[in-house]
């Protein structure tokens, strides 16, 4: 109970539940993509908005594909039962991108995700551009997404709101639906750092381990990981000065794409983090600029195997049209070709073909190698070292040559990393629909490196103090800022960010 007081403080709740009533929204409004709970009930808690490839009892869990919709799972994910017993009650399912493919919530089969009013024109970011209209517009106080490649840090980035995204293996993905195993995570966005830090780190969620996930950290390498952080961190306080932190500025992600406003306001973030005492050194993480390929070689290999069970016999929606069931190669192709849009088949496609006998050696093993060499990067950077690594074990030499990567490395000095979130600012709906697949995947550029080294990032608001314009170039005012830290160094990149935002 005081627990759940400690936290609707933090949410800037009353001690008092306040009995409003709760209108319903519809499903997928046209504001922000939610669907609402049927019954007209009292939200008392603390309101929870949850992404639509999440189960929640009492919801439909559709990934925002045709071939899922109108399902309703029976049970609810792990998180959502978690969350619930730490007194948050579920509002709404958080329209996104179908199956979480996609960058800006375009890739529904049912309805766009856009921008909180009223920039409606702009895209939110995705894929869990919903859960940030969702608390952007004050429909939850925290909203839960997920994260492959990006999807959380994203949508927060376009939306001026926060996004983490925890180290792999800390919160349970039982009851979510899989995009692509090895990489995918839950995460969390909400209007500031505070509520986040305080239901994962205050009420120790960190620490839970779920049996029914496999990819849950067990409980002895769970303890292992916190005693060896605690003394060293400020286990999630509340911090007042940067005194001491060194925070590394990656000169790989100065990119020439990257807008002026951002790189502006990124220099700005840096300055305030000296002002606040902290150090800033430039670092080298020489294989970031492969890592946007190796993710959309990964991704896309782990989603075709994990979306062949839609098939209208095991899982989603049997598209009967037309000829007999008997046939089944018949069947297979009507339901999948109707149940999945564009994306989704591209990326089936492209992970099918990789995976094949002909280029699996080209292009899968290729892209595990450079997932390795990132990983190694970050670690060499790190001042913490990796729990999970002995990196004696490791002789990456050999790949490094077989890639072609040459090393220029600095020493183990780095607390966290610093850069943008996304290269610009949230971009127009209407480009963004005439953009190729290749410049979609372009904006995940400075995403995907901590997703595939699972470490935790978070995106805060970024100051971006440019002389607007116009009244909606003020109103444009959202980049974010990126913070990445060492594996299960999450108490201490939240405390940070915190007190950065
Ligand atoms: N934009 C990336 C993709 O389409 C990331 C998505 C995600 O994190 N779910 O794969």
């Amino acid at each position: 109970y005081v627990r759940c007081i400690q936290l609707r403080a933090a949410f800037g709740l009353t001690a008092t539940p306040s009995r409003a009533a709760h209108t319903p929204i519809r499903w997928y409004a046209t504001t922000g993509g939610y669907t609402d709970r049927q019954d007209n009930n009292e939200i008392s808690n603390i309101r929870l908005a949850v992404k639509d490839n999440i189960a929640a009892k009492g919801f439909q869990t559709t990934c925002a594909s045709n071939i899922l919709a109108g399902t309703e799972i029976p049970f609810a994910a792990t998180i959502v039962t978690q969350l619930r017993n730490h007194g948050m009650e579920v509002v709404g399912k958080a329209g996104m991108d179908e199956f979480g493919m996609g960058t800006h919530s375009t890739t529904s089969a049912f309805e766009s995700v856009h921008n909180a009013h009223p920039l409606e024109k702009y895209s939110a970011g995705g894929s869990s551009g919903g859960s940030a209209v969702a608390v952007k517009e004050g429909r939850a106080d925290i909203a839960l997404g997920t994260d492959t490649g990006g999807s959380v840090r994203m949508p927060a980035a376009y939306t001026g709101t926060v996004g983490f995204k925890p180290s792999y293996g800390m919160l349970s993905r039982w009851g979510v639906v899989p995009y692509a195993n090895s990489l995918d995570t839950v995460g969390f966005l909400a209007r500031t750092v505070q509520p986040i830090r305080e239901v994962i780190i205050g009420s120790n969620l960190y620490k839970e381990h779920d049996s029914r996930d496999p990819t849950s950290l067990p409980d002895t390498v769970r303890s292992r990981c916190t005693i060896e952080r605690e003394g060293y961190t400020s286990s999630g306080q509340r911090l007042e000065t940067l005194e001491g932190l060194t925070f590394g500025l990656p000169l790989e992600y100065n990119i020439e794409e990257l807008d002026s406003r951002i790189r502006q306001g990124w220099l700005q973030a840096l300055n305030a983090i000296q002002t606040l005492g902290g150090r800033v050194v430039p670092v080298s993480l020489p294989s970031t600029r492969n890592a946007l390929s190796a993710y959309y070689v990964i991704a896309p290999a782990e989603a075709a195997s994990n979306l062949a069970k839609y098939d209208g016999i095991r899982y989603g929606k049997r598209d009967t049209n037309g000829t007999s069931d008997a046939q089944d190669g018949v069947l297979y192709a009507r339901t999948r070709g109707s149940g999945f849009g564009n994306e989704v088949k591209r990326r089936i496609l492209l992970g099918s073909y990789t995976l094949s006998s002909e280029a699996i050696d080209n292009y899968f093993i290729q892209a595990q190698k450079v997932r390795q060499l990132v990983r190694r990067d970050f670690d060499r950077i790190f001042k913490l070292d990796n729990p999970l690594l002995d990196e004696q074990h490791f002789d990456l030499s050999e790949m490094e040559e077989s890639i072609g990567i040459e090393t220029k490395l600095g020493p183990a000095q780095v607390d966290f990393l610093v850069c943008p979130t996304a290269p610009t600012t949230p971009p127009l709906l209407e480009h963004v629909r005439n953009q190729t697949p290749l410049d979609l995947y372009m904006n995940d550029v400075f995403t995907v490196p901590a997703s595939l080294a699972g470490l935790p990032a978070i995106s805060i608001p970024m100051d971006l103090s440019i002389d607007p314009a116009s009244e909606e170039q003020k109103l444009l005012h959202f980049g974010g800022l990126q913070l990445i830290g060492q594996y299960w160094d999450d108490a201490r990149i939240l405390s940070v960010a915190e007190r950065l935002s």
